[in-house]
């Protein structure tokens, strides 16, 4: 299986969300092998896009949490919210968070903690920046996220992670990570976050790639086996560039299938 999580994060308003809904599900259709969908809308059209993928099997996700249930948290959102209108994965820690809303290790953390509590999938991006990349430091600063984000984190077999490699120079640079960079990585991460989790979570976790992905590198990561998936930012909302990503994770799955 491959996955396509688009990550539409603040470019569209509610009836524009509905419109894209139509369009990206509209890339799927009269495909024999088709890859798991995830659409993140932004929080206030959330209610509108699970009407449009409700029975298309595309899955409704979120761009971000809280880690309280209620209470006095002014312009936050819970976990419980965000179920009550169809939201079963939830992205956390993307380094827009990070590094414009200062979103700290620790507050990453209690979401990730909190998620699972209630039974939501987390999709955890880590990523080094470019001085970080240029200074070899890659696989450091990586380690560190993951160890921070799943400290006293155990997972249930019926918990299901995602780990997105999002290399912050590469998201919106129109510069991604080359093959080699990220297979090593996923690699990396994989057992990395089986030495924290672990051994049995291998079966429970998968590994995508984001920055930078478009209609025309999406087949080179997308065939590799170390990569269960796409993390799409720009590019999910430019629905022709979005149906050339499917159009690649559809070539990978029917070449596997034979
Ligand atoms: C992202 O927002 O997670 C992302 C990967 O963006 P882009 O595809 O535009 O690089």
């Amino acid at each position: 299986m491959k996955t396509i999580i688009a990550n539409w994060k603040m470019n569209v308003g509610v009836r524009e969300s509905v419109a894209l809904a139509r369009g990206t599900l509209l890339t799927l259709r009269g495909r024999k092998h088709i890859p798991e969908l995830v659409i993140l809308p932004p929080f206030v059209a959330l209610s509108e896009v699970r009407k449009v993928v409700a029975r298309s099997g595309a899955i409704l996700g979120a761009q971000n949490v809280f880690w309280e249930d209620a209470g006095a948290y002014t312009g936050e959102i819970s976990a419980r919210m965000l179920q009550e209108v169809g939201v079963t994965h939830v992205l956390i820690g993307h380094s827009e968070r990070r590094q414009v809303l200062h979103e700290t290790d620790e507050m990453i953390n209690k979401k990730i903690l909190h998620v699972f509590e209630l039974g939501l999938k987390p999709i955890l991006c880590v990523g080094e920046t470019a001085q970080v990349h240029q200074a070899g430091k890659s696989k450091d600063v990586v380690a560190q996220q993951l160890k921070a984000a799943f400290s006293s984190a155990h997972l249930r077999p019926s918990d299901r992670l995602s780990i997105a490699y999002e290399p912050v120079w590469a998201i919106g640079t129109g510069q991604s990570a080359t093959v080699s960079e990220i297979v090593e990585m996923h690699v990396f991460i994989r057992s990395l976050t089986q030495e924290i989790l672990g051994e049995r979570v291998l079966s429970q976790i998968r590994v995508l790639y984001g920055g930078s992905v478009d209609g025309e590198n999406a087949y080179r990561f997308l065939r590799e086996k170390e990569v269960d998936g796409v993390l799409v930012g720009g590019a999910s909302v430019k629905i022709n560039q979005f149906k050339d990503i499917v159009q690649a994770a559809c070539e990978v799955l029917e070449a596997q299938s034979v």
